[in-house]
């Protein structure tokens, strides 16, 4: 997003990270890294796995235990995520509240053209029950691969095989002059670490408005990222309407002091 062109540098592949969250098979895990390394890529950060270290990691992973070794472990999503400026998350099925969605086709695409600047990370859930909905409320987007509508869930390590592979291709079509084209941007995108301030203090501000029950944004707050998500604001944006809500709290703490103050001069 500069207006520098793509020049395919191959260090791109160590900018695209799989992230697994809470794996309970570590064969699953072991299988991921091997997906991972034959398509040439090697950051894998696990998000307090149920068992790892693991034998049966190490005995699925085969010529790729070395990606098991430089493994980073993390107790939260966050952490794993937060200097990444496009996250994607993965989805065996339609989720209530839709999200800007890309097929793995353009996955590839745009996590190549990204990977080119910046951290990437794409994001895969538990075996029995997916990503949580806060969990991919974080992702800028959503990427299902589609499956048999009837059977649609693949296994974990197949379904990063698949969107590891579909990154390799876009590398490979960009490499032979391919048709790889997305805006210039004169701005880098906001990181994730930068949006979830952004959200807090969002939330604070529409509650001092009473605009949003005190610790009960219910739906809209969802309905907040998924607008700021989809818009990919850059740093100079983000940095933008934080002075905003800065700006209206400082008017209505100013507001509050002026309404004391007639209140104490008219008690008088
Ligand atoms: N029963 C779970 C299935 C989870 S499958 C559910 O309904 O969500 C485990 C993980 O594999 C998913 O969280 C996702 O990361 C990945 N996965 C499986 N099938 C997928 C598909 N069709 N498209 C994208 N990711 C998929």
């Amino acid at each position: 997003m500069s207006t520098v062109k793509p020049n395919n540098d191959p260090d791109c592949f160590n900018r695209v990270r799989i992230v697994l969250v809470n794996t309970t098979h570590p064969g699953n895990i072991g299988a991921a890294a091997r997906a991972m390394k034959n398509m040439g890529l090697s950051q894998l950060y696990l998000v307090e796995p149920k068992e790892f270290p693991s034998e049966t990691a190490v005995w699925r992973a085969a010529g790729a235990a070395e990606l098991l070794d430089s493994a980073i472990v993390v107790n939260t999503l966050d952490e794993a995520i937060s200097e990444c400026r496009l996250v994607v998350g993965t989805s065996a099925r339609e989720r209530r509240i839709p999200w800007p969605l890309l097929t793995p086709r353009e996955f590839g695409d745009r996590a190549y053209f990204e990977s080119q600047q910046h951290d990437v990370a794409v994001v895969f859930g538990r075996e029995d029950r997916g990503l949580t909905n806060e969990e991919l409320h974080k992702c800028n987007y959503h990427v299902h691969i589609p499956a048999n509508p009837e059977y649609s869930a693949l296994n974990i390590a197949t379904a990063v095989q698949v969107l590891c592979y579909e990154y390799r291709m876009s590398v490979l079509a960009a490499e032979q002059g391919g048709p790889v084209h997305f805006d210039d941007w004169d701005q880098p995108p906001a990181d994730n670490k930068m949006l979830e301030a952004y959200y807090h203090h969002l939330q604070e501000t529409l509650e001092r408005l009473s605009f949003l029950e005190p610790g009960n944004p219910r739906q809209t707050m969802t309905r907040l990222r998924r607008l700021y998500n989809r818009t990919r604001l850059d740093v100079m944006e983000l940095n933008i309407l934080r002075g905003v809500l800065t700006a209206m709290q400082n008017y209505i703490f100013h507001t509050e002091k002026k309404l004391e103050n007639l209140d104490n001069s008219s008690e008088k």
